[in-house]
């Protein structure tokens, strides 16, 4: 197994309050769990993949959301709490799956991973549609449910059953 740390859209827009669609306070139980994640891949030598949110101005999306994470506003920054190192991995993406119109399946088939493992929000949103794209592909999939939320706890509770029980995703809870 070659695992992978797949960190989805901790940017300031989600992250931060006063981000233009921020998740709320559980960001601040997700973002020290994201860090123990972040030092363990690291430590272990797993590869770490950061999935931006990155729209156009006009972007399709904010026919349904209000806008967000605009390619070059901090909106669409990783919070510095959570900052890439030099051998991380960014990728930027303007729909909810990591591998829809981006780079991330032959970067991570480059570098032979065949398992995801996924933190950060929205746990009903982007990890889920990244998490169903890489079922759909054949990589084995873990979610850290301690390390991830959505601004609707309702939906959030949802997608984790759905993570486990439909794309059977192993659910772990990172130590703090
Ligand atoms: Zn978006």
């Amino acid at each position: 197994m070659r695992r992978a740390l797949i960190v989805v859209d901790m940017i300031h827009d989600f992250a931060h309050e006063g981000g233009a669609l921020y998740c709320g306070p559980s960001m601040g139980k997700i973002i020290p769990v994201i860090q123990n994640e972040l030092d363990r891949a690291r430590a272990a030598g797993e590869p770490v993949v950061y999935l931006t949110d990155a729209h156009m101005p006009d972007d399709a999306e904010f026919q349904m959301f209000p806008p967000h994470a605009i390619v070059g506003t901090k909106g669409a920054e990783i919070v510095p709490e959570l900052a890439p190192s030099e051998a991380d991995v960014v990728i930027p993406k303007r729909r909810y799956s990591g591998f829809f119109g981006t780079d991330l399946d032959i970067t991570l088939r480059e570098r032979g991973i065949d398992t995801l493992r996924l933190v950060g929000d929205c746990t009903n949103i982007c990890v889920l549609y990244t998490a169903a794209d890489a079922r759909n592909l054949g990589y084995a999939v873990e979610v850290v449910e301690n390390g991830v939320t959505s601004f609707d706890e309702d939906a959030h509770r949802n997608a984790l059953k759905e993570l486990e029980k439909t794309l059977g995703a192993k659910m772990l809870r990172s130590a703090m």
